[in-house]
């Protein structure tokens, strides 16, 4: 059987696990879904083709890391072969010419500047609200409707028009996910518990789903004894390792990435890790809330030990950025590193009241499952720690 570093009984998590399957099993998206969104992605990617010829559609997120869930947001990039990748796509004004193409479609259209990269969000129009003709605050007046199949109702895609190393870390996502599925399992359930707690909204001083899937990582890697995944950015690459494995945009960005090539034992020389579903779980809510320090350390999965302090990050006080096409501000309330763009902290859209929240919802979680998890033997109450 599996050894856990400490003498918790089996039993104890029992409900939580199969709860957590439970909702598990729920989220994940039928394969009709998956067809449909393939589906879109093709569709989507030849509008693009055809007001810039060369251009494609890279799908990333949880398109591609695994973690999707039920009806959630596509995340694409828009990309470009022969003009030279980023910054060209704004100079030729690409995103407004984008968006009303997707208007013409009677999609729902938002251009959003004031992010840190620009992002266009388009959704497909619900079937029974009829193509509606332009507003007068697009830029060029829409010439006509453009008829054709009719979309899926109600799905959203994001396209971004740089953010290339956001495709990287999505494959960097998905290796870990393919080397133990308790990974992903933990993902979908906390990605299902902080949109349900309101715990999801980057754009309203919380954390992305993308904070969340780190979180989970640092956990998984650095944290629980003995971890659940090995620490893939630590393997030394092999020496004929092409530089575009090893640097993009002036970071490293190497990982190793052929775990089916190699054992886990070889990897993870502490021993296997056991425990269920439903302990990972409790231990995750346990640990941020009792032995991370939000105000002084940084969550981070590349550092060998997993400990970093926001002091020697230099992440101490909040500045203003200057961006594409606005300032943003950076804050470090809550500091998630992100696992190769290391200057960018992915909790800087937490505020205050952010993490105040994420915390005590976290407290209330595992007050919960400690709850739920009594069936144990009284003598098993008394065990130390
Ligand atoms: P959801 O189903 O909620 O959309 P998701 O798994 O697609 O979840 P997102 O948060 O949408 O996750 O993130 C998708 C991708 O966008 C990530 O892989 C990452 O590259 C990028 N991303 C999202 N948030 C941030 C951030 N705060 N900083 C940097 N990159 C981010
Ligand atoms: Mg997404």
């Amino acid at each position: 059987g599996g050894r856990g570093n400490r003498n918790f009984l089996p039993l104890e998590y029992t409900a939580i696990t199969e709860y957590a399957t439970s909702i598990i099993d729920n989220v994940r998206p039928p394969p009709e879904e998956i067809k449909m969104k393939d589906r879109m992605l093709q569709r989507i990617s030849d509008i693009c083709k055809k007001l810039v010829p060369g251009s494609h559609i890279i799908p990333f997120g949880s398109l591609v890391s695994g973690f999707a869930t039920r009806g959630a947001d596509m995340d694409v990039i828009f990309a470009h072969e022969t003009l030279d990748p980023q910054p060209s796509s704004m100079e030729s004004n690409i995103p407004v010419r984008l968006a009303n193409e997707f208007l013409k479609r009677g999609f729902e259209v938002d251009l959003l500047i004031r992010t840190r990269v620009p992002i266009l969000k388009i959704k497909t129009p619900s079937h029974e609200i009829k193509f509606q003709p332009s507003s007068p605050s697009t830029e060029e007046p829409l010439k006509e409707a453009i008829q054709e199949d009719p979309w899926p109702e109600n799905i959203s895609c994001d396209i971004g028009f740089k953010n290339h190393l956001g495709i990287t870390n999505s494959h960097f996502l998905r290796t870990y996910s393919q080397y133990d599925k308790r990974f992903s399992e933990m993902v979908l359930f906390i990605k299902q518990w902080s949109k349900n707690r309101d715990l999801n909204s980057p754009y309203f001083g919380t954390l992305s789903s993308y904070g969340y899937v780190l979180m989970v990582a640092h956990f998984l890697i650095n944290v629980v004894q003995p971890p659940v995944l090995p620490n893939l950015q630590l393997i030394a690459p092999p020496h004929d390792t092409p530089t575009s494995e090893l640097m993009q945009e002036g970071y490293n960005i190497w990982y190793f990435k052929d775990i089916s090539r190699i054992s886990s034992g070889e990897l993870l020389p502490s021993g296997k890790n056991g425990m269920s579903l439903g302990q990972l779980i409790y231990e995750f809510f346990q640990y941020y809330t009792t032995n991370f320090n939000f105000v002084s350390e940084v969550v981070t999965i590349r550092t060998p030990g997993g400990v970093m302090y926001k002091q020697e990050k230099g992440w101490t006080s909040a500045r203003e950025r200057v961006g594409e096409m606005t300032t943003y501000q950076d804050r470090y309330l809550l500091a998630i590193e992100d696992p190769f763009e290391i200057s960018h902290n992915v909790g800087r859209t937490c505020g205050g009241q952010g993490v105040r929240r994420i915390r005590g919802e976290m407290q209330r979680a595992a007050a919960i499952i400690r709850k739920i998890s009594t069936q144990v033997p009284l003598e098993a109450t008394t065990r130390q720690a």
